[in-house]
């Protein structure tokens, strides 16, 4: 089997003014990223994670070693932080998947609350679980998923890539079938649009991943498009994997460029990696607890030094 068409797309929204996310569509690597932070710092993070993640997926098999290098971009991003006052405290979360079309499994790397999904035999299964607050109060019986749909907080990440020295990182892989379709997409999309809809838009997009993605951003844009939206789609098929593709470069595509399933790339006119940046909205409650906590513990150190 082999990846068919896939697409990629994008969205401010229609609250914030800048785009933070970030994503590859770039088979056989597809990845989203949603920055936070203030100014352009978001925009960094995210794109510092999506650079890494190209540059190295290509050598890569495995689920350990997709999250080895999300934990190698973590570093850079950590210290690209400490090297720039001006981006202090920025973080990403980047949800990547790298298919092995010649041994039909997906290796997945997750950390935060974007999420990947899967639709097959006509249902939608999440395949990661969030790094959030209301996610991880789910989890623990003290919220009900009704609940953390309408929670204030609910943008709140527990987990982030660049705000840490370390980072833990979900690594899992999955078994691909023929007519798979999956899904990778920010919060943008989620928070705005139930599985429920995200199922019904895709299957009535006939599986296209291209009028699919357009359809998922229309919606999250219809219900107040509070947050930017990116989702990446692609498809999985009957058939021999193309050597030109085993072979192929790690070049990068842009939102202009979605993928049509197969064809060649034109060569990207874009930088490596082009993707954007929009507001903290409730993320800056994790990224002061973070400070503050990096604050206290300088405190302590110096403390402990000056007795
Ligand atoms: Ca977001």
């Amino acid at each position: 089997m082999r990846i068919g068409r896939a697409s990629a797309l994008t969205d401010t929204g229609r609250r914030r003014l800048q785009n933070e996310d970030a994503f590859v569509c770039d088979p056989p690597l597809f990845a989203v990223a949603d920055g936070m932070g203030g100014a352009q710092a978001g925009e960094i993070a995210s794109r510092l994670a999506a650079a890494a993640l190209e540059e190295r997926a290509l050598e890569l098999r495995g689920a350990e070693a997709v999250a080895e290098l999300v934990r190698e971009a973590n570093d850079r991003i950590f210290r690209h932080a400490l090297g720039d006052p001006t981006v202090a405290g920025m973080g990403t979360t980047v949800t990547a998947m790298l298919v092995d079309e010649r041994a039909g499994t997906i290796a997945i790397g997750h950390v935060g609350d974007s999420r990947a999904y899967r639709v097959r035999g006509g249902e939608l299964a999440q395949l990661t679980a969030d790094h959030s607050l209301v996610a991880e109060l789910v989890r623990s019986g003290r919220l009900s998923p009704e609940e953390a749909e309408q929670h204030p907080h609910r943008s709140v990440i527990t987990r982030a890539l660049g705000t840490e020295a370390q980072v833990e990182v979900d690594a899992l892989t999955v078994s691909m079938l023929p007519g798979d379709l999956y899904l990778l997409c920010s919060d943008g999309l989620t928070s705005m649009v139930r599985d429920a809809d995200i199922l019904a838009l895709l299957d009535a997009a006939g599986g296209d991943p291209e009028r699919g993605a357009g359809a998922l951003v229309d919606a999250a844009n219809g219900a107040g498009g509070e947050d930017n939206i990116t989702v990446v789609l692609f498809e999985v098929i009957d058939g021999e994997p193309p050597p030109s593709e085993l072979a192929a470069e790690p070049d990068a595509v842009t939102a202009e460029q979605a993928v049509p399933g197969g064809a060649p790339q034109p060569p990207p006119t874009a930088p490596p990696v082009r993707r954007h940046g929009a507001g903290a909205g409730g993320r800056r409650l994790a990224l002061a607890a973070v400070v503050a906590a990096a604050a206290v513990a300088s405190l302590l150190v110096w403390w402990g030094i000056a007795r």
